[in-house]
C-alpha cells in the first residue's frame, strides 16, 4: 500500500476502519475556524457533531482547564470532588429553565453511556418484569450494545446480534402505535430525541411529546429524553422539551456539556434519582475534575451570552439563507440545528455526502447524516458574516 496522503493511508491506517477516511487533517481551531495540517483555513459549521458550540480554543475554557490541569485531574469517584456538584447544580437549572428543578445527576463520560445510566435506572425504577424501553424508528442513542438496540435502525443491528434484550421500537411521532405498544406492565420506559440528529435532523411533530407524556403519567411509566445532540442552547431553547412545555423524568445530556472535553451527564427527577443506591452504578472517570472544569466553564459561559438566543438569532439567518437556495427543497430542524434537504426531484437527490465531501474541499465542513441531507450545526457563537460566508460556499458547490 503506498501513502500517497498522509491523512488517507499514513494515519487512518493505524486506525480501525469504523470510519470512512477523510481527506483532511485539522490541527487547529479559533471560534468557527479550522486550520489543517497545510495550512488552509476552514469555516467549521459542524462543531464536531454539535459538541464545540462556543467554538474553537475558547480563551475562559482553555483557561478553566488549564488551571485545573495543574491543581488536580482526576480523584475516582470513592471520593467527592468540589467541582461535579456545581456542574450539576448548573444542569439541575438549565433543566428547569432557569429555576432548580430539583433532580439529581449522574455524570458519564460519553452520550452512550449517559443513556446507559438512564435505561439502568428505568429498569430498577420499573421493578421485576418492567424493563422494556421503547424508542424511536430512525433514532440514534449510541453504541453500546444496549443504546444500540435502543437505536431504531435495524440495519445497524444485524451484525451484532444478539443484542441486550427489552427493547421495542414504534414510528417517531405516531402516538397511536405507542399507545399500543406502551403496556404498563412491562414498559419502564419511553426513550425520544426531541429532534432525531443523526436520522437527518427530524423534529418531533407539534404536540407529539405532550401526547407522549400524557400516555406515560397515565401509565406510570418514565419519560426520557435524549437532549445528547439538541441540549443545552442549541434548538433555541435550553432544552429542546422547554419548546413544547413537557418535562420528562429524565434527560441525558453529552456533546456540547464539555464543549468537546469528554463527559455526559444523566439527570433525574429527584424520586426516580434515588432508585440507586450505592453500587448501582458507576464510572471511574465520570464527573472527575478536569472534565468538570470545562462543563462547568462551559455552562456559566453559554448562561452569560444567552447561547439560546444567539442560536435562534443565527439559525434563522442561516435557515433562510438556506431556503432560498434553488438545489435546497427545504430545511427542518431549529435554531443551529439544520438539515438542509437536497431537491428531491433535481439532480441533486442522494448526493448529500458528495455535496459535503466537495464543500469540505471549498473550506467549509458540513456532514450528510442521511443520502438527501446535509447537516449544519456552526458554534452558537458563529457571526453573520461567518454564516454568509458558508451559504455562499454552499451555494457554489450546489450549483
Ligand atoms: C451523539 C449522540 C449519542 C451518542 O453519544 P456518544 O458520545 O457518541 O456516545 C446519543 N444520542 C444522541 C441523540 C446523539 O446525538
Amino acid at each position: 500500500m503506498s501513502a500517497t496522503h498522509a491523512s488517507e493511508d499514513g494515519l487512518s491506517a493505524l486506525l480501525m476502519p469504523t470510519y470512512a477516511p477523510a481527506p483532511v487533517c485539522f490541527v487547529e481551531g479559533h471560534g468557527s475556524r479550522l486550520i489543517d495540517s497545510e495550512g488552509r483555513s476552514y469555516l467549521d459549521f459542524l462543531s464536531g457533531i454539535a459538541v464545540t458550540s462556543l467554538g474553537h480554543s475558547h480563551p475562559v475554557l482553555a483557561e478553566a482547564v488549564c488551571e485545573q490541569a495543574r491543581r488536580l485531574w482526576h480523584v475516582s469517584n470513592l471520593v467527592t470532588n468540589e467541582l461535579s456538584p456545581k456542574v450539576a447544580a448548573e444542569l439541575d437549572r438549565l433543566v428547569g429553565n432557569g429555576q432548580p428543578a430539583g433532580g439529581r445527576v449522574f455524570f458519564a463520560n460519553s452520550g452512550a453511556e449517559a443513556n446507559e445510566c438512564a435505561i439502568k435506572l428505568a429498569r430498577k425504577a420499573g421493578g421485576h418484569n418492567r424493563y422494556e424501553v421503547v424508542s424511536a424508528y430512525n433514532s440514534f442513542h449510541g453504541r453500546t450494545l444496549a443504546t444500540l438496540h435502543a437505536t431504531g435502525q435495524p440495519e445497524k443491528h444485524e451484525p451484532f446480534q444478539p443484542l441486550p434484550e427489552g427493547f421495542r421500537h414504534v414510528p417517531f411521532g405516531d402516538i397511536a402505535e405507542l399507545a399500543r405498544v406502551a403496556d404498563p406492565t412491562t414498559v419502564a420506559a419511553v426513550l425520544l430525541e426531541p429532534i432525531q440528529g443523526e436520522g437527518g435532523v427530524v423534529p418531533a411533530p407539534a404536540g407529539y411529546l405532550t401526547e407522549v407524556r400524557r400516555l406515560c403519567d397515565e401509565r406510570g411509566i418514565l419519560l426520557v429524553l435524549d437532549e445528547i445532540q439538541t441540549g443545552l442552547g442549541r434548538t433555541g431553547s435550553w432544552f429542546a422539551f422547554h419548546e413544547e412545555g413537557v418535562l420528562p423524568d429524565v434527560v441525558t445530556v453529552a456533546k456540547s456539556l464539555g464543549n468537546g472535553m469528554p463527559i455526559g451527564a444523566c439527570w433525574a427527577r429527584r424520586e426516580i434519582a434515588d432508585v440507586f443506591a450505592p453500587g448501582d452504578h458507576g464510572s471511574t472517570f465520570g464527573g472527575q475534575p478536569l472534565a468538570c472544569s470545562a462543563a462547568l466553564a462551559t455552562l456559566l459561559e453559554l448562561q452569560r451570552i444567552d447561547a439560546p438566543s444567539l442560536a435562534r438569532a443565527a439559525g434563522e439567518r442561516l435557515r433562510n439563507a438556506l431556503a432560498a437556495l434553488p438545489a435546497i427543497s427545504g430545511v427542518r430542524g431549529r435554531g443551529l440545528l439544520l438539515g438542509a434537504v437536497l431537491d428531491a426531484d433535481g439532480r441533486h437527490a442522494h448526493r448529500a455526502r458528495e455535496a459535503v465531501r466537495s464543500a469540505l474541499l471549498a473550506g467549509l465542513v458540513l456532514n450528510a447524516p442521511t443520502a438527501d441531507t446535509i447537516r449544519l450545526a456552526p458554534p452558537l457563537i458563529v457571526s453573520e458574516d461567518e454564516v454568509d460566508e458558508a451559504v455562499s460556499i454552499l451555494a457554489e458547490v450546489l450549483a
